[in-house]
């Protein structure tokens, strides 16, 4: 056990003490990154019905411990979920589904795909010489990003195929303390992503190589003030952000449920109202509405 996290943490409980994220980054691909063959620990292979259809290697494993996180207890316990694919076989896996459903968009999810950095690298070489798969979304908490600007560089520099989707969970370092269960100095490193992000790939790429997601349309979980703290540092990087900003709500998943209820977070179902998208409030706004 790393130095800075006496235990490894799980899910977020009323009296939770903050973890570094990029320690438990660190910590995380101990267990889920093999490197003598750049294997990760995947669960399962298969065609998931969002954007269209795409091939979804599920894989293990991620540096934060969202409240509202509807992935499967392979999260919190590591250690005992999955089975090690090198880059090759998971690839074989994905390129296989992909084209059984003939689709042509692949991901992984069900973790932090940036973790293992070997393996994502020489997945994606795989997916690159593919004739089938023609997308590869990327979905990032950015954690990673934030600490490694060559690991950008390297993605948007070597990977046509790669589409980048980096999703932020909170607007203030006390809500994404509160949120992510990771200490609130971490809150800073998705924003430093982005701004890696701009300085590479350059913002006119922006809608067509990457965009930002955030956890923001739901008041249930998000303030007004939280809301506008989080959407003026997107504007303080660069305004044209909020007009591709995806913004999302707490979905009832069973997970989502069971992780709110341990954090002591109580929601109220069904979602009643949710916030103007800023995205529409930008565009009346340049409209002169
Ligand atoms: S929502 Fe995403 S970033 Fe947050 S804990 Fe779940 S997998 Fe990790």
């Amino acid at each position: 056990m790393s130095e800075g996290i006496s235990k490894y943490p799980r899910f977020v409980t009323k009296n939770w003490e903050p973890f570094d994220a990029v320690e438990l980054a660190r910590l995380t691909e101990k267990i889920v990154c093999r490197e003598k063959d750049a294997a990760r620990k995947y669960t399962a292979f298969y065609v998931a019905g969002v954007y269209g259809g795409i091939a979804t290697g599920y894989g293990v494993g991620c540096c934060l411990r969202c409240v509202f996180c509807w992935v499967s207890p392979s999260r919190d316990f590591p250690e005992t979920y999955g089975e090690f694919y090198t880059p090759e076989r998971a690839y074989e896996c994905m390129a296989s589904s992909a084209k059984k459903s003939n689709i042509h968009k692949a991901r992984i999810s069900g973790c932090e795909p940036t973790l293992c950095k070997a393996h994502l690298i020489s997945l994606l070489d795989y997916i690159e010489d593919d004739q089938n798969i023609k997308i590869f979304i990327l979905e990032t908490n950015g954690i990673l990003f934030g600490i490694d600007k060559d690991y950008v560089k390297k993605i948007f520099n070597s990977f046509d195929k790669v589409y980048l989707r980096l999703s932020l969970k909170a607007g203030t370092p006390e809500d994404f303390q509160r949120k992510t269960g990771a200490r609130k100095e971490n809150f800073e490193i998705p924003f430093q992503a982005i701004r890696n992000i701009v300085d590479v790939a350059g913002i006119e790429t922006l809608g067509k190589r990457w965009h930002v997601a955030a956890m923001s349309l739901d008041p249930r979980i998000m303030t007004v003030e939280e809301r506008t703290a989080l959407l003026k540092r997107l504007v303080d990087i660069d305004i044209r952000l909020l007009l591709l900003l995806e913004e999302e709500v707490v979905d009832p998943y069973d997970m989502s449920l069971r992780r709110l209820k341990a954090a002591g977070l109580e929601l109220e179902w069904p979602l009643k109202k949710v916030y103007k998208p800023a995205r529409e409030a930008l565009q009346e706004l340049l409209r002169g509405k």
